[in-house]
């Protein structure tokens, strides 16, 4: 028996331990904050002072300045064409990014009612850049074929540059890293979904966020589990200075991410509780965007992790929210915001929205005598949005958009 009772206490000893080992490093954040200070020492002062400014702009209270919105710029950096994301991909990513930073996620039903209390509307909404650092109109997405598989993961070999950031290492030059938000798209490889550089710890060329692009948005290359747009959230959130909940040390709950209304948690939540779960004598809070569950359980961030990174956009990330590299929101109708491009049209016509709101409506195409030539029910996001009419015949029709309060009618010429 004694033999038995050992035997089974060994197996569940290494089922615990295997358990333990068992903990995917889906983000990157760390490891890159790592390498960045390996070539860069002198940034590991320049953390410490960037940090603290954000903590006193913290403890002095954070003004509330409404809505901030920051300019994005996609660089999709892809091997192969797959790797290459539409540009509805891009957009659905863009409207997940708004739905989550203004708590508007469909889970946040599932949230418990005492971490509701703490939710945060965060009240930054994020806008694909209508101008590029020259003052041109962009679609704000760069594409760029790159050699390298796996690029997102690649350092180069003679200066442990990380390639995916430098056009002439195979990957895209970042845009004014003050200025804009710059995300690259590319394969990682791995179980990595993610990288972001947290404030101060990165050389301007390389201050940014890194996506797997089947981690990306909500349709496309998206990929269960991690197919809602969710990863991004929980990536600009370390670009806003906000650590992960559990405080980035599995097994100590004495490491805490240093933020007030959010329990400590002893390590990553894998995959989606449907019960509650206890760790460090507290109820962890699994739908917090910045644990590791899966898309359909992360639905919330808290009022202090909101004022962390309203802090940081009021510090050292100020130049984000104070360029006009996109139109302001908070436009009442939608509608009127709209610019049809080109007409006349050869074969495909783009809806483009100023802004950074999201709404649903529909487009029906006519034709002159009034056939219905296209109907469809759409969201339309910041950015262009496109409409197929290549196998229109030849000749004039009306666009009609209608939003639940307003209608939009606008005649088009087709010429191929
Ligand atoms: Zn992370």
């Amino acid at each position: 028996m004694r033999c038995k009772t050992y035997f089974f206490l060994s197996l569940f000893l290494s089922l615990a331990s295997m358990l333990n080992a068992q903990v995917v490093e889906q983000c990157g954040a760390g490891v890159l904050q790592k390498n960045s200070f390996v070539s860069h020492p002198e940034l590991i002062a320049n953390r410490e002072v960037t940090e603290q400014a954000i903590q006193e702009f913290v403890q002095n209270g954070v003004t509330n300045r409404g809505v901030l919105t920051i300019p994005v710029v996609f660089h999709v950096v892809y091997y192969s064409e797959v790797e290459n994301v539409s540009a509805q991909q891009v957009f659905s990513q863009i409207a997940a990014l708004n739905r989550d930073y203004r708590n508007r996620n469909e889970n946040f039903s599932k949230v418990h009612e005492d971490f509701k209390k703490v939710a945060a509307d965060v009240e930054i909404e994020f806008c694909l850049a209508e101008k590029d650092p020259f003052g041109n109109e962009t679609t704000g997405i760069t594409r760029t074929q790159t050699p390298y598989t796996n690029i997102g993961h690649r350092l180069n070999p003679s200066d442990g540059r990380p390639s995916i950031f430098y056009s002439n290492l195979g990957g895209e030059d970042a845009w004014d890293t003050e200025k804009y938000l710059n995300i690259w798209v590319c394969n990682i490889g791995g179980s990595i979904l993610g990288f972001a550089s947290f404030p101060g710890t990165a050389i301007a060329a390389e201050d940014g966020i890194i996506i797997d692009y089947e981690a990306f948005g909500s349709i496309g290359t998206a990929k269960k589990p991690n197919h809602l747009g969710k990863t991004l959230a929980h990536e600009v959130g370390h670009y806003l200075d906000l650590e992960h909940i559990w405080g980035n040390t599995a097994g100590d709950c004495s490491i805490d991410d240093g933020i007030d209304d959010t329990p400590e948690q002893e390590r990553p939540t894998q995959g989606c509780p449907n019960d509650r779960r206890v760790s460090c004598g507290s109820f962890d809070m699994y739908n917090n965007y910045m644990d590791y569950s899966t898309d359909e359980c992360l639905a919330m961030f808290t009022q202090e992790q909101k004022k962390r990174m309203l802090a940081s956009l009021q510090t050292v990330r100020k130049e984000l929210v104070n360029g006009d590299f996109c139109s302001q929101n908070t436009v009442d109708s939608p509608l009127e915001q709209i610019k049809l491009y080109t007409n006349p049209v050869d074969d495909e016509l783009f809806v483009s929205l100023k802004g950074g709101n999201i709404f649903e409506a529909s487009v029906m195409i006519y034709d002159l005598v009034g056939h219905v030539m296209m109907e469809e029910k759409t969201f339309f996001f910041p950015g262009a949005y496109p409409i197929d009419v290549r196998f229109f015949p030849q000749g004039v029709y009306f666009v009609v958009l209608s939003s639940s309060d307003n209608q939009l009618i606008r005649k088009i010429v087709v010429n191929h």
